[in-house]
């Protein structure tokens, strides 16, 4: 008989499959079992239209057979099966259009985006096997016949018997070198595992004969005996109805699913109908993953398409900001070949991504509403998530997440969301913040002191990521931002203002021989008239403030970026008298002393460390020794 070759392009897409499209093997079972429950819905189509056709659908199913000593696995079928020629079209060439656009590039890279694109199902079973079989008898003839290959060098095709339709294909497992054990594939349960891992949800039963043990009732003695096992569950519980579903159920499909030890926070279901269809289950987890913050986290969700799962992790279905949920897609609309590299630009995934991330969007949201509690759990665990979401895209996505952010309010006493801290703020344009370490060290603060005495509501920003969101934000509903400790905050009266304006111009040549003590640590020095009992402190002028000097300066590389500092000092505190009384006795030295433990302290309050602390020491002990 003739060996038939593959085409030209075919040859050379299966070589390079077989050695390097897959790295993961044993999805060549998934693959064929995805195209004996495609022959079997045609199979149940045609006997729909075609009333002649007594098809039993009850009896539609997939089986599995392994024999250890040949080294065979068989994947039956007793679908539509396949004719001659469809033999020869379906399986002599690989992916035909694949391999029409495959002539026009000998790139590599771009070779494997194509081979992802294109149906190349049935040929990943040379990953595993030396020798493939497909022994097919259509509905449409009453001949069999037995199409046979071993891989790049062609195939044959002869004439067979089979008394059922449908198609058997037998892979003649590879010989085991000393890197690759084939064997494992005749093993039971491995072949159960793998097919539960890909194919639970393949509406027809795929059975395998398993040894199993058994209790003889009456001597209770073990024996093994062969029963036939179905090994899918063939329905997926994303596409129950949510009523039939009990809430264990979900808690109980999560935790095994997605290896969590606690149930989700939440349960999010949907069912989308129209330009896209789908149906997604989604959990967002209860605490963070170990790995989440860090780079080994991967975000996705599970793809299914046709009950036969795509990709565990399909990355573009989840926007960044929103890793942390996990769940499964399933969707008739998406290619059974699709890749890792095709999926970005697909149509289909893009557009189910846009719906599913309004979804989870509304769903934190109403959690936020109705269930504050578990919002705030969840807060806590994927915050950071949310803010690196608005400030990572340059604000672009601030519409989208600003309303799911939570900061500390000091009236409130609790997180609050920017919406209630604008409800509750009259006709004041700004809203206004302060942010250090932790809630304690920000009440401390004097600026934080002064304006919450003012009456004002002030946000504490305790993340180091804070700050830097709320100036992506730039404005929210028209109110513009403050932070307490920028120069521009100053609630005291006109008067105030006019009054210390007169004393710090009479005092500027004492501020000048001050700052030059300090050199260029800070911008400016003045008194001002609106701490109460603090003697001191610092404030910033112009976007940096000192936590984000603070944040940016322990990144690694960053730039050493300096927030233009400003000391200001208490007028109405007993230090200022001692100053004013230094400069004018012209007691330089002293004036000089006291400038460096002041400015050490105000850095202090700031929770800022100095550069110099057994000077600063060493001065305060001579002063108290005096
Ligand atoms: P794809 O499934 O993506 O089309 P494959 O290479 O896996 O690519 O299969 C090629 C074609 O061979 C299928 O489209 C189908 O028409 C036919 N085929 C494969 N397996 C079977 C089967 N078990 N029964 C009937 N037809 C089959």
């Amino acid at each position: 008989m003739k060996k038939k070759e593959f085409k030209a392009e075919s040859k050379k897409l299966l070589d390079m499959m077989i050695n390097s499209i897959y790295t993961n093997r044993e999805i060549f079972l998934r693959e064929l079992i995805s195209n004996a429950s495609d022959a079997l819905d045609k199979l149940y189509y045609l006997s729909l239209t075609n009333t002649d056709l007594k098809v039993d659908h009850d009896n539609l199913e997939i089986r599995i057979e392994l024999d250890k000593k040949e080294r065979t696995i068989k994947i039956i079928d007793n679908g539509i099966g396949m004719t001659n020629l469809e033999l020869e079209n379906n399986l002599g060439t690989i992916a035909k259009s694949g391999s029409e656009l495959f002539k026009e590039t000998n790139d590599n890279q771009k070779n494997m985006e194509i081979i992802g694109q294109f149906g190349v199902g049935f040929y990943s079973s040379f990953m595993v096997a030396k020798e493939v079989s497909v022994l097919s008898r259509s509905i449409n003839d009453d001949k069999a016949y037995l199409w046979k290959s071993t891989g790049a060098d062609g195939y044959t095709i002869e004439p067979a018997v089979k008394d059922e339709v449908g198609s058997c294909i037998t892979l003649y497992l590879k010989d085991n070198t000393e890197n690759d054990n084939y064997d494992e594939y005749l093993d039971e349960y491995t072949i159960s595992r793998i097919v539960k891992k890909y194919s639970d949800y393949i509406k027809y039963p795929i059975k395998m004969d398993m040894e199993k043990e058994q209790e003889d009732e009456k001597t209770k003695e073990k024996k093994k005996v062969i029963e036939t096992t179905t090994l899918n569950s063939m329905v997926p519980i994303w596409k129950k109805k949510q009523k039939d579903v009990k809430e264990e159920e979900y808690n109980d499909f999560y935790t095994d699913k997605f290896y969590d030890y606690e149930h989700p926070l939440k349960v999010i279901k949907s069912e989308v109908e129209g330009l896209t269809s789908y149906q997604a289950l989604l959990f967002i987890p209860g605490h963070a993953p170990y790995n989440y913050y860090t780079k080994e986290y991967e975000k996705g969700l599970m793809l299914y398409s046709r009950g036969v799962m795509i990709m565990d992790k399909c990355a573009s279905l989840l926007p960044d900001y929103f890793s942390f949920v996990k769940g499964i897609v399933d969707s008739l609309d998406i290619e059974l070949n699709i890749s890792r590299e095709t999926m970005q630009q697909d149509r289909q995934i893009k557009l189910i991504a846009k719906s599913i991330e309004t979804k989870i969007k509304k769903e934190l949201e109403d959690m936020l509403k109705n269930e504050r509690s578990n919002y705030e759990k969840f807060y806590e665990a994927f915050g950071e998530q949310l803010k690196y979401g608005i400030y990572s895209s340059y604000g672009m996505n601030k519409e989208l997440l600003q309303d799911l952010l939570l900061f500390y309010s000091s009236s409130e006493e609790a997180q609050v969301t920017l919406s209630e801290y604008v409800s509750r703020m009259g006709d004041d344009d700004t809203i206004y913040y302060a942010s250090g370490e932790s809630i304690d060290k920000i009440k401390l603060l004097p600026v934080v002191e002064d304006a919450i005495a003012k009456g004002k509501e002030v946000l504490f920003l305790t993340n180091y990521l804070d700050e830097f969101v709320i100036k992506t934000i730039g404005t929210y509903q028209d109110k513009k931002f403050m932070n307490v400790s920028d120069a521009n905050f100053d609630l005291t009266s006109d008067e105030e203002k006019e009054a210390i304006k007169k004393v710090n111009e009479d005092f500027k040549d004492m501020f000048s021989a001050m700052k030059e003590t300090l050199k260029d640590s800070v911008k400016d020095i003045r008194f001002t008239n609106r701490l109460k009992k603090h003697p001191v402190c610092l404030i910033t002028d112009g976007e940096v403030s000192l936590e984000m000097e603070k944040v940016l300066n322990a990144m690694p590389n960053g730039d050493k970026i300096k927030a233009n500092k400003i000391m200001e000092i208490n007028e109405n505190h007993p230090i200022s008298k001692k100053l004013k009384e230094l400069y004018e006795n012209n007691d330089k030295d002293a004036l000089e002393k006291y400038t460096k433990i002041l400015y050490a302290n105000a850095r202090l309050i700031e929770g800022l460390s100095i550069d110099n602390p057994s000077e600063v020491s060493n001065l305060i002990c001579e002063i108290m020794s005096k």
